[in-house]
Formats: C-alpha cells, structure tokens, sequence
C-alpha cells in the first residue's frame, strides 16, 4: 500500500476500540456482513499437513517457556496492540516461525502491508496452520487460526486480501519469531 492510502486508512484505525477493530480495515468487503462471514470453507485455506505430529505440551509448560505477552496471545488468545510489533515493518526476506514451537508458519514473500498495523500475509507456508470457528465477538463469525503442531493462536483470515490468494491472515506479531535468510532456523521445541 502506498503512503497516501495508508493515511487515509489510519484515522479509522486510530478511532476504533483496538479489541473490536482487530485486525479490520475499514474496507467495505470486511464488514461483519461481507463474504466469508465465519466461513473458513468459503476461503481457499491450504489444509493442515496430516503428516505433522501435534506437539501435546501442557498450557502450564508453555507458560514456563514463553514471555508473558507472547504466552497470553498463543494460549489466550488475546490480541496485541495495533502497530505495536517490530515486525510490521520487517522487509527482509526470511522465514516467519511459531514462537512457541518454532514451526515455519509464513515467507516474507507472502507478507504485505495491509494497513492495520498488524503483521499480514496473503498465504501461509501450506499445512502448517489450521483454522477454527471463533465466535468471541457479538457480532460477527470469524476463522482464527493457528499453529498445525502446537495449536499456538496467530490470528484471523480475511477474504480481502491481494491476489494470487485473495486473504489476509492478520498475524499477532508476537506470534512469530522472524529469522533472515541466512540465518539458520530454530530448532523445533519438542
Ligand atoms: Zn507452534
């Protein structure tokens, strides 16, 4: 997104309550009655990989191992603030990973600037997160997901994100640990 339309997308972002407005543009296909009203087979979302064994480490243990922020977003579900993470303004090319259990999760090439002040992609590294019904707010169904092998919460899809994907998964940045090509990537937590 280029500087004049980020401008005229922030005030809506500035005015709404950071919780309500998670991860929401004021783009008229992201109203709660758009398409893909809570339907995550409405959007074309890479399957999870069967293959990848589900880590099964207790709620308790994650606690131990994470910062606190970081632990209440992935096994909370809470939702950081908007354009509080270092990694909205990651350009690099690298390799997004779970920072609970250290999954590949998203490429730098399929990271764009949405505007939200929430890290955001247009697809995923394929079946390495799955997704959930999450019906928290009133007024609107809408498709979290997470984590294929820890089940660590990342975020939200959209319908309206770019081509080629036409989503938006917006990402809580302290979700994800970023690592630039080059560098080698964490070892999976078991
Ligand atoms: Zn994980």
């Amino acid at each position: 997104m280029n500087r004049a339309a980020f401008l005229r997308r922030l005030p809506a972002v500035l005015a709404a309550p950071a919780l309500l407005a998670a991860c929401r543009t004021e783009d008229p296909s992201a109203s709660p009655s758009g398409m893909g009203r809570g339907a995550a087979g409405a959007m074309a979302i890479p399957p999870p990989d069967p293959t990848i064994a589900p880590l099964a480490k207790p709620k308790s243990e994650w606690a131990r191992l994470l910062e606190r922020a970081r632990f209440d977003v992935l096994f909370n579900h809470a939702t950081e603030p908007p354009r509080s993470s270092p990694l909205n303004d990651e350009k690099r090319t690298g390799t997004f990973v779970c920072a609970a259990c250290h999954l590949p999760l998203f490429r730098s090439a399929a990271k764009f600037d949405s505007g939200t002040g929430w890290p955001s992609f247009f697809d995923p590294i394929h079946g390495h997160i799955g997704t959930t019904e999450d019906t928290s707010l009133p007024y609107e169904v809408r498709t979290e997901y997470h984590c294929v092998r820890c089940t660590g919460h990342q975020g939200h899809v959209f319908p309206d994100g770019p081509p080629p994907t036409g989503l938006r998964y917006c990402n809580n940045g302290l979700a994800l640990l970023f690592f630039a090509e080059g560098q080698a990537l964490p070892a999976l937590r078991t």
